[in-house]
């Protein structure tokens, strides 16, 4: 970390500016070199100033520089921007030159692996700085935004602050165990406050597990054989022709995607192939994989014609969804209805007609309900945002649940002790109080250069 990196931090290619910064203690120094104008070493930290860069004999570009000197920065080192014109050649001179002259260049993330490393962030903010890139909707980027502003890292902590106290507790007890009534108070203090700290545990794994589609969006695959209406379901979701329409049977062979904003979360909406007892092979290709696809979604919405009465295909289909909780939908109510509803053994059924709409909005209404979508906007946005602090979580709970049972079957307390020490550090790796450097550079190797 003693060295300066550069990167270019927009996106490269023709626009108004681009911006390039470097991090590092010779940040200010390096583009003094290059810099016409004041002298940059003896200006005010968060400062800006206009001039050229200059590579010694030629201007590159007119631009701006800002100054800012630690620690009082993203990195808490000493940082500098420029911003030049928004050109490829230009950007790229200019970048070319810092790193000519001492900077090296950075690698995805690295910028926030020094605030993190230099302890201005912690981890679940390093990866919310990610995920406020990443957002497309107004709800992912309001949960993204309470993670950066540490609003995760202040519950874990306030976790760790509770056992941190019961430890200290169990330490006098272990320390002075000629006083009876030490170990009397720690024990009933020890229940109660497995007992809140495994509810909230617990509370704050289903919330966040359900509130994953704030941030991923819902999966939704769109099932049922040919010619039943699937892409018109699709399309009337999407209000555009995305999708082919048309009256032959089996002509939506490949995958149609279309993604919307669906209350606040991303519906992305797959129209599989009709799925039917087929020889033709580019057919057969598109129906294992609309069966494929069925582990992998969030929401699946089997498509039946309710004026054809259910036939080999559409029982085929409903047998492998019958564990997932679909969404029937009965469409062409417009014609007779030749499906007994009886035979449908499911919790969500609702009648279509994709020409008149009706039916749509409480097709809607069952995926806002199944979803619970109203509630996740009104409540505050302190979830598990990844997998990582998922797992973590649930590793943490597995041994509250441990020191639960130890304190039940009456073991030694220094038996119970180790539990919630385990506790205790696993929620510290969420925050990442401890780490690995390999967690680091899995971590921020997904993040774009320049951030
Ligand atoms: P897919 O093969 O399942 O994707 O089915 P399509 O969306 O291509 O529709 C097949 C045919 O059914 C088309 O001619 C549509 O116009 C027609 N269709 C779709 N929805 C309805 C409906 O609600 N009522 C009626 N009567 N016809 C419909």
């Amino acid at each position: 970390m003693d060295d300066t990196i550069v990167a270019i931090s927009t996106k490269l290619g023709k626009g108004a500016i681009s911006i390039i910064r470097l991090s590092g203690e010779k940040s200010i120094e390096i583009v003094n070199k290059l810099f016409k104008g004041k002298d940059l070493t003896k200006v005010k930290s968060h400062t800006i100033h206009y001039g050229f860069i200059n590579d010694g004999k030629n201007d590159i570009d007119e631009v701006l520089v800002t100054i800012m000197l630690a620690p009082k920065t993203f990195t808490r080192e000493n940082v500098v921007e420029i911003n030049c014109h928004g050109g490829i050649a230009p950007t790229l001179k200019i970048f070319e030159l810092l790193t000519e002259n001492g900077a090296r260049i950075a690698n995805p993330g690295e910028f926030t692996k020094r605030a993190f490393l230099n302890g201005r962030i912690d981890l679940t903010q390093a990866e919310a700085v990610m995920d406020i890139i990443s957002s497309k909707t107004e709800n992912a980027r309001k949960m993204a935004l309470s993670l950066v502003e540490g609003n995760l890292k202040k519950y874990i902590n306030t976790f760790r602050d509770k056992l941190k106290y019961l430890l200290a507790n169990i330490e006098v007890n272990i320390d002075y165990p000629e006083y009876y009534d030490i170990e009397e108070i720690t024990k009933e203090q020890l229940k109660e406050t497995i007992k809140n700290l495994e509810q909230d545990l617990k509370e704050l794994i289903k919330k966040s597990e359900e509130r994953q589609i704030i941030k991923n969006g819902i999966k939704t695959i769109i099932i049922g054989k040919p010619n039943v209406g699937k892409s018109s379901i699709l399309n009337t979701f999407l209000k555009e022709e995305k999708a082919i329409v048309t009256d032959i049977a089996g002509t939506t062979r490949d995958i149609v995607e279309g993604k919307i904003i669906f209350d606040g979360i991303e519906l992305s909406l797959i129209d599989t192939a009709g799925i039917r007892k087929t020889d033709d092979v580019v057919e057969k290709i598109g129906v294992n994989k609309s069966i494929s696809l069925i582990d992998e979604a969030d929401l699946i919405i089997v498509v039946l014609n309710s004026n054809e009465e259910l036939n080999e295909s559409d029982k085929y289909i409903l047998n492998k969804v019958k564990n997932k909780n679909p969404i029937i939908v009965l469409n062409k109510n417009d014609l007779q209805l030749k499906i007994n509803k009886k035979d449908l053994k499911f919790k969500h059924i609702v009648s279509t007609n994709t020409n008149s709409l009706e039916g749509i909005t409480p097709l809607k209404n069952e995926i806002k309900e199944m979803f619970k979508l109203q509630e996740l906007q009104e409540e505050d946005y302190t979830y598990l945002s990844n997998n990582r602090q998922l797992i973590l979580a649930k590793k943490a709970l597995a041994s509250l649940k441990d020191a639960k049972m130890s304190l039940l079957n009456e073991e030694p307390i220094d038996i119970i002790e180790i539990d919630l020490k385990e506790v205790f550090d696993i929620l510290g790796t969420i925050t990442g109080e401890s780490y690995s450097d390999e967690l680091l550079d899995e971590l921020f190797a997904s993040f774009c250069v320049g951030k």
